[in-house]
């Protein structure tokens, strides 16, 4: 990996605030010395300051799995960027395709979601990719560019510069089925070719770009092998820490290369 490799896991609606201890300890002790593999979790919200608390030390960053927009306001049942930032996060998971597909957050929605979270201080990583449907129509590059282009219109470079983008096949995710390296390496080389052209050299140069869907220990190097594929996006195997840390172990092989 040209790039230093991150590994994040996403662990969606599990592991309440006492689970998310426990789970939590333990990665920490996993990952005690472990400075190859740049590492963020993302907890539900109510389990944020558990993490925070057993993961203080050890270099593992935490990040909130989708906020609202506005900084605060009238907006019954959700979070804020700035508060997330403000309980100890350090990054904000944006456009995941269950926000896409059961939230409603559209294109629009993960653009405004985007800037608030710059703008809070909280990196943004940016989750784009396409249903099995737009795939098969031969519809894949053209879904995610539009995606690209409308969350990050209007960014400026040094912006462009601190996100890391994911790219999570929705026919991937939670389904066991993994995209082929040839497939992700494809799509990884797109997105990249897609930032080359529409920001400065250094931004699509440095940017990470992760894999997500169906991620395990048993696939992480046929993907991390790949030339454009800077880590991976983890939502299953990231519940089980023995798996999460096994897939944290082979990004550090493939770091530096
Ligand atoms: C995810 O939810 O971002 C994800 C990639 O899930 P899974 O690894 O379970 O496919």
């Amino acid at each position: 990996l040209q790039r230093r490799p991150f590994i994040a896991g996403n662990w969606k609606l599990n592991l309440d605030p006492k689970e998310t201890s426990a789970h939590a300890s333990k990665l920490r002790e996993a990952l005690q010395g472990q400075d190859i593999v740049d590492v963020a979790v993302f907890p539900t919200a109510l389990s944020i300051p558990a993490a925070i608390v057993e993961l203080r030390a050890s270099g593992v960053l935490v990040g909130i799995q989708d906020a609202h927009y506005h900084a605060q306001g009238a907006f019954t049942g959700t979070n804020s960027f700035t508060m997330a930032r403000t309980a100890g996060c350090a990054m904000g998971l944006i456009g995941h395709s269950e926000r896409r597909s059961l939230f409603h957050d559209t294109n629009p929605i993960t653009s405004l979601k985007i800037q608030s979270c710059l703008s809070s201080g909280l990196q943004p990583v940016l989750c784009v990719g396409e249903t099995l449907e737009q795939r098969n129509n031969g519809a894949a590059v053209q879904i995610v560019q539009e995606q690209l282009r409308s969350a990050l219109e209007g960014l400026e470079p040094d912006q462009l510069s601190s996100l890391i983008l994911a790219y999570e096949p929705v026919w991937a995710i939670g389904t066991g089925v993994v995209a082929t390296p040839d497939q992700a390496q494809d799509m990884h080389r797109e997105i990249r070719e897609w930032l080359s052209n529409n920001s400065p050299a250094h931004v699509s140069n440095q940017t990470r770009i992760l894999y997500g869907g169906s991620v395990k220990p048993n696939n992480a190097g046929d993907l991390l092998r790949c030339k454009d594929i800077d880590g991976a996006l983890v939502g299953g195997a990231s519940l089980s820490v023995d798996a999460f840390n096994a897939i944290i172990q082979v990004a550090s092989e493939f770091a530096g290369r």
